[in-house]
């Protein structure tokens, strides 16, 4: 419903890479026999390498990604520099390499492997067979790792602390939302979320791409969206493609708006006559267009904003009740009858001030884009 500006993180994505990959070589997993610098992270690297991940994350005409493709196996042999900038790629992609890498780990042997762990991992031991018992283990001989890291890497990040740029250190979660100065759900603008008083208020981490499915990318800087506790529950492990806010090439405020008309009354269509409040999506595009429809539709936005349509009905009557016309006889009789000067603009700002909204509203006010769709739309206003 709202796109984020990626840039603002640019002032501590640095920091945050540092500190995830601090606290990744830190971790312990005991799998190596002998004692080994960067154990973990040599185990997170070979896993990435043996899903097939490594050619989506890692630039191909980089020499590190010869080196690493080539030594994979031999995973001990791996520098430190090699290690950092292949967890660095994982960390630090943006939303277009997420989305390939996502699509591409879909096709291979080890997603369907995962899935497969995953149904058996949540079956009730009762209820499988001795063989299934036998593959469980196997699967978890193969990629019980992604599950460990899956948890234990993301607990870890939200207990590290940087410093935003004010010189007060504070934990990631915290200096994510600041960075990005939003106000509101970026899912569904609906409710306020943010920071204040240096405490965490109303806000969860979304994986964008979950955790269950996706669990190499749970520390990954832009699969994790700030949002309302509501729309991370509808979300959940949800599969549906739809469009991150942090994803670039994509306008929120250009191809979807409120709508709110009467249509005419039919046989045909019974409700005619009555208001009606809609979110259209206006994309050439077909794919993204779907893609739009199904944020709509995953948020449930349509029913979510339903509870506002009476908001819409009062706006749409103080618009009626002073249409531009009425507002310019206001001005004129004040103009004949007083030397104080009104103009039509102090009129409307006086009126509708509480529904002005500008798109640099969006992050920080809840129901900015409703309110402001909704004025162009019952002005009749292209856009
Ligand atoms: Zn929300």
């Amino acid at each position: 419903m709202i796109s984020l500006d990626i840039h603002r993180y640019d002032p501590i994505k640095e920091q945050y890479f540092d500190s995830v990959y601090a606290s990744l070589g830190r971790m312990n997993y005991a799998k190596y026999h002998v004692s080994k610098d960067n154990l973990f992270i040599r185990e997170l690297v070979y896993t990435l390498y043996k899903c097939d991940l490594i050619k989506n994350l890692v630039d191909k005409n980089n020499d590190k990604y010869y080196l690493l493709t080539y030594h994979a196996k031999d995973v001990d042999i791996f520098k430190d520099e090699m290690l950092s900038a292949a967890v660095r790629s994982l960390v630090l992609a943006d939303v277009t390499v997420l989305r390939k890498t996502v699509e591409e780990f879909m096709k291979g042997r080890a997603f369907a492997e995962w899935c497969e762990y995953d149904r058996l991992r949540n079956t009730k031991a009762i209820k499988k067979t001795a063989v299934e018992k036998a593959r469980e283990l196997q699967l978890k001989d193969e990629y019980g790792f992604l599950l460990y890291f899956a948890e234990r890497a993301y607990d870890n990040m939200r207990k590290q602390r940087i410093d935003p740029g004010d010189g007060v250190s504070a934990e990631i979660p915290k200096c994510i939302v600041s960075a990005l100065g939003i106000r509101t759900c970026p899912y569904c603008n609906r409710g306020f979320i943010g920071v204040t008083g240096g405490q965490l208020l109303g806000v969860q981490l979304d994986h964008f791409y979950n955790r269950r499915y996706f669990p190499f990318l749970a520390v990954s800087l832009y699969n994790l969206v700030p949002c309302c506790g509501v729309c991370n529950h509808i979300k959940k492990d949800d599969m549906t493609d739809i469009i991150s806010p942090y994803e670039d090439n994509a306008n929120f405020d250009k191809a979807v708006h409120f709508t709110y008309e009467i249509p005419k009354a039919s046989i045909k269509d019974p409700d005619g006559g009555k208001r009606r409040l809609s979110i259209e999506v206006s994309e050439s595009d077909v794919i993204k267009r779907q893609r739009y429809q199904n944020n709509i539709d995953m948020f449930r936005l349509r029913e979510a904003y339903e509870f506002q349509e009476i908001e819409a009905e009062r706006f749409y009557e103080k618009m009626l009740a002073y249409p531009e016309s009425r507002l310019r006889e206001i001005e004129n009789h004040f103009k004949e009858n007083s030397d104080y000067s009104v103009t039509v603009s102090n009129l409307e700002e006086a009126l509708f001030r509480e529904y002005f909204a500008d798109p640099s509203d969006y992050t920080q006010k809840p129901m900015a884009k409703f309110y402001r769709d909704l004025y162009y739309n019952i002005k009749g206003w292209k856009r």
